[in-house]
């Protein structure tokens, strides 16, 4: 049965727990809440919320988390980052460069029918809340999305950085994508 692992220190973490959960019940597997180190290397996947960036950075360095996630990605280890979590991945080593913020206050949240090749034709209801953007990639790093002609989702191997919230939606396709990967 796949065990997968919310880091659960700070930021939405009961939704992503829910949404999980939701996907889960279809294909099996069991969710759990991350919140000190000792569980990640026993996950199958990982998922980093939305939050504030800089504090559930500063949380999980303090609880040990940091380095047990690099570790995990090393080994192939599919790990998810939406929001702060996408800020986070390009700090545990992804190939993106972010930046926070990036569609202003007059924007802070929205939604927006976004085109996800990888998930089908169908657009996808992405919410963003004071969302981050992927201002430059290397060279393996697969653009999934692009909105405003920033990319706001990106995958390199078995990571998967979303700008947007998959967790506040009843549409699971980028959670099945995500869990496809393991
Ligand atoms: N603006 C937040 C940050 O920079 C991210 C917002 C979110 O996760 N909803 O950390």
């Amino acid at each position: 049965m796949v065990k997968i692992g919310i880091i659960a220190l700070q930021g939405d973490i009961e939704e992503h727990i829910k949404a999980m959960e939701r996907v889960l019940f279809e294909r099996g597997g069991e969710v759990v809440a991350i919140k000190r180190s000792g569980m990640v290397p026993s996950c199958d996947a990982i998922v980093i919320p939305g939050g504030e960036s800089t504090t559930i950075g500063l949380l999980m360095d303090r609880e040990g988390i940091t380095s047990e996630i690099k570790t995990a990605a090393k080994q192939g280890t599919p790990i998810l980052g939406t929001c702060a979590g996408l800020i986070l991945l390009s700090k545990l080593g992804m190939g993106i460069r972010v930046t926070r913020n990036a569609f202003g206050h007059q924007r802070e949240s929205f939604e927006f029918p976004l085109k996800i090749g990888v998930i089908g034709d169908e657009p996808f209801n992405a919410v963003f809340i004071r969302a981050p953007a992927i201002v430059d990639v290397e060279k393996n790093v697969e653009t999934l999305a692009t909105y405003d002609g920033r990319i706001v989702a990106a995958k390199q191997d078995k990571l998967v950085a979303l700008a947007f919230h998959p967790e506040l939606t009843r549409d699971m396709r980028l959670h099945h994508f995500f869990l496809d990967l393991i």
